[in-house]
């Protein structure tokens, strides 16, 4: 596990800037590298990913998708296909997410898939998801533990 404090949002998205870069550089053989977001409304979770997204070479802009549970953008880097960006807010059971095709995306070699609110769906998370808690230290400072399950970064 590695812990990290933030003292302001861009901070955090270059964490998450450099976060991407490292898992572009670790590519799973099993299966689609999915990172489980938890923490409260405003931790940060959404503010990491745009960070996240732009080490991914992503160029649209990440938004919290407050009515969409599932954003799906391209990855232009060789060997990988999609990035996912699941938000579980508004999901009550996991049923709801697997109905979306969730096996299949999490199935997908060359996906990554960031699921916000992760804690909601603890059940179906693959067993190689990396789980990233957000907690407030105070308004602008954030701790951000990341659990890598192979290595730390
Ligand atoms: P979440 O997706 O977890 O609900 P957001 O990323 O949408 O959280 O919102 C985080 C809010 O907190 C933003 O308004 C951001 O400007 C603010 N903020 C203040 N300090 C930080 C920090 N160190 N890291 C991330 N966000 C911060
Ligand atoms: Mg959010």
């Amino acid at each position: 596990m590695s812990e990290h404090f933030t003292n302001r949002p861009s901070q955090t998205k270059k964490l998450g800037q450099i976060l991407a870069k490292e898992i572009l550089k670790e590519k799973t053989k099993k299966g689609a590298q999915v990172l489980g977001l938890r923490g409260v409304l405003g931790g940060g979770k959404t503010t990491f990913l745009q960070g996240f997204a732009k080490g991914l070479g992503i160029k649209e802009k990440i938004l919290s998708p407050t009515f969409v549970i599932l954003k799906k953008f391209e990855i232009q880097k060789p060997g990988f296909e999609f990035f996912y960006h699941i938000d579980c807010y508004r999901i009550e059971k996991p049923k709801e997410i697997l109905g979306l095709g969730f096996k299949k995306i999490v199935s997908g070699l060359q996906n990554i898939v960031v699921i916000e609110w992760a804690d909601r769906i603890q059940e179906i998370l693959p067993q190689n998801t990396i789980l990233i808690s957000f907690e407030f230290n105070n308004k602008d400072k954030r701790r951000i533990t990341i659990k890598w399950p192979r290595k730390s970064v």
